[in-house]
């Protein structure tokens, strides 16, 4: 799960929401992502796909059934199927998500009578996995507020900035920021 933590720090620089996931076999990591949903542009690109993706490839097969899958945040619908189309047997994960996991906050999709039950151990490292989000939504929320300061400023001194260069991306959508977020703006 450590490695993981560094995975999701290395997505967290590239401005991406920090997640961050590893597979091993027999203890070697075989498999290891990070989320790059903006950098790549790709809706796809989640922690969990990518690390799946480079295990089927390092070890030649799609069956992942002698894996671990450590991610830093609880599995969305999308990578919770593909961890049971994986035959992935243990998924461990750090922080729970409210708005979109699916191994027990939402819905736990691993109690409905597929053809692969993956065993999950919850909670693992939970608060560095969730400080990670809470760190990233605060800084990005202290950004927010000096730009609107700067373009009030720039306003009433009846300057012509155009669009501020240090934008904050616009795919920082409701849709994307979790409870931890909202917690935080609460
Ligand atoms: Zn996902």
């Amino acid at each position: 799960m450590e490695e993981a933590i560094l995975l999701a720090r290395e997505a967290e620089k590239l401005g991406e929401v920090p997640i961050g996931c590893v597979i091993t076999k027999d203890g070697a990591i075989v498999g290891r992502g990070y989320n790059r949903r903006e950098t790549g542009k790709n809706a796809l690109a989640h922690a969990e796909l990518t690390a799946i993706d480079e295990a089927c490839r390092t070890l030649g097969g799609w069956r992942l059934w002698q894996c671990r899958l450590y991610v830093t945040l609880e599995p969305c619908p999308m990578c919770t199927g593909a961890i049971i189309n994986a035959r992935i047997p243990v998924v461990v994960y750090g922080a729970p998500d409210p708005k979109a996991g699916s191994m027990g906050s939402v819905i736990n999709l691993t109690d409905l009578p597929y053809n692969h039950r993956p065993e999950i151990i919850s909670g693992v490292l939970e608060a560095p996995c969730a400080h990670l989000l809470t760190g990233f939504f605060r800084s990005l929320r202290a950004r927010k507020k000096e730009e609107k300061a700067a373009r009030r400023q720039a306003a009433d001194g009846d300057t012509v900035t155009g669009s501020p260069s240090a934008e904050v991306p616009s795919y920082i959508d409701k849709s994307t920021i979790s409870d931890y977020d909202r917690e935080l703006t609460e």
